[in-house]
């Protein structure tokens, strides 16, 4: 890790989240991921409240809400760390979606919903889920939407089908994306985030999605939710009528941030896995798997990657520090595609190196393959990111 952008509350935090992950996470990992999610919720809870003992709590969110006050260049460096566990985010209530979930609530949500949702979620004792990706129609235009909310006096009706609405199983709110201006001329002026209580009569969760062979549960699931004539007061709706997309963009700078520090703090465990079998996997007497150049090569491209890696998405968090979401929107998108591509190629090289064991269940690595292929997907696929990034380049040299 390069001393950039270090302070004197990374340079504590770090490693006391380390020795916490190394004695009582990291070895229990793998047992827990067989267990139902329902199962391990409450027993996490002595973890996150250790978490929070340690002052590592509501991650993004300043003292007044029980965080620690970061900078987005700190969070980054505490994202890593705690990148490097599948629950490390969870145990200090800042996973996703519910830290993005948590910043829209706070800023827009009335105060009846600030007192039912916002303050348990604070807590980390409530879960909440994102609504806005539909089966039949192309996510990564997500402004063609089939979802309704009419409104019937004081009340939005909602129809409509979701899907990979992470965390919905066990979520106790669904912030769900629908039309509410169809007349709307500009397509983006459509839609509106409105709070919906997952309890509501007319939505319901129809099954979590099998990822690669794997439902999930709870928190670790992608859901399928249709929404029947569900009824919610106006006043459920955050920020203006047609005002959706433009919230949804709050959320994508400093979002894109967290989810690229955790994939380098699970690149970095996948690279250690793959060192650690390279020197001591023995193929014939006295000669090891990492003696082949062809494995020297893949531990030394993957070193390079994460750490070029790392210095783009730190210089990211400093430039939306320094001048704002909007002037570091090419940076943004560089370091999505730059990121999840570098994961996905550094576990393969893992998975590659540990032979059969790579693909079990014996290791991390089968469930970062399988849970982060998604990474190039979500959260903006990486080629709409290079299409935006390349038609900003070629604008600027027509001018
Ligand atoms: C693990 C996971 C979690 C998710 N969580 C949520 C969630 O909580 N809430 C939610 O609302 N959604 C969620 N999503 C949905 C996600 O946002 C969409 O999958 C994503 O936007 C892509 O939409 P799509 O799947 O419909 O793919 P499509 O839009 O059908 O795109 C298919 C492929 O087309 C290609 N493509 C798209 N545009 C271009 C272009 N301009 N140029 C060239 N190629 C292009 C890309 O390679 C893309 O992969 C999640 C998805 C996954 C996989």
């Amino acid at each position: 890790m390069s001393n950039l952008f270090v302070t004197d509350r990374t340079r504590a935090l770090r490693p006391s989240i380390q020795a916490y992950l190394d004695e009582h996470i990291l070895p229990n990992e793998l047992a827990w991921l067989k267990q139902p999610f329902g199962e391990l919720e409450s027993m996490l809870r002595t973890h996150k409240k250790a978490m929070q003992n340690l002052g590592i709590w509501n991650l993004y969110h300043g003292a007044d809400h029980g965080g620690p006050e970061l900078s987005l260049t700190e969070v980054a460096q505490v994202g890593e760390t705690l990148g490097q566990t599948v629950f490390g985010l969870f145990l200090c209530n800042a996973q996703a979606p519910d830290a993005g979930n948590l910043e829209l609530l706070l800023k827009y949500a009335n105060p009846r919903l600030q007192k039912r949702f916002v303050a348990p979620m604070l807590a980390g004792e409530m879960r909440s889920c994102f609504g806005m990706t539909e089966p039949d129609l192309a996510g990564s235009n997500p402004v063609r939407m089939h979802t309704t909310a009419v409104r019937d006096g004081d009340t939005y009706v909602i129809n409509g089908r979701k899907w990979f609405t992470t965390g919905a199983d066990g979520a106790s709110v669904c912030i769900v994306m629908a039309i509410t201006n169809p007349e709307a001329e500009k397509p983006h002026q459509r839609a509106s985030m409105i709070v919906v209580p997952t309890d509501t009569v007319g939505f319901l969760r129809e099954r979590n999605i099998s990822i690669m062979g794997h439902e999930g549960s709870g928190w670790l699931s992608h859901a399928e939710v249709s929404l029947k004539d569900v009824r919610v007061p106006v006043s459920n709706r955050l920020g203006g009528e047609g005002k959706g997309f433009l919230l949804a963009q709050e959320r994508l700078g400093p979002g894109r941030i967290h989810h690229c520090m955790r994939w380098i703090g699970m690149a970095e465990r996948s690279f250690q896995l793959m060192v650690d079998r390279a020197a001591s996997r023995e193929l014939s007497d006295g000669v090891m798997l990492g003696d082949k150049q062809m494995v020297q090569t893949w531990i030394a491209e993957s070193r390079a990657e994460i750490d070029a890696s790392r210095l783009l998405v730190l210089h990211t968090a400093h430039a939306i520090e320094t001048e704002g979401a909007k002037a570091a929107r090419d940076q943004i998108s560089i370091i999505k595609f730059t990121v999840a591509g570098m994961l996905n190629r550094v576990v393969d090289r893992a998975i590659q190196v540990h032979g059969g064991l790579g693909v079990t269940d014996d290791t991390i690595l089968s469930f970062l393959y399988r849970e982060e292929r998604a990474a190039r997907i979500y959260d903006g696929t990486d080629e709409t990111h290079k299409a935006s990034l390349a038609r900003r380049i070629l604008r600027a040299a027509k001018r």
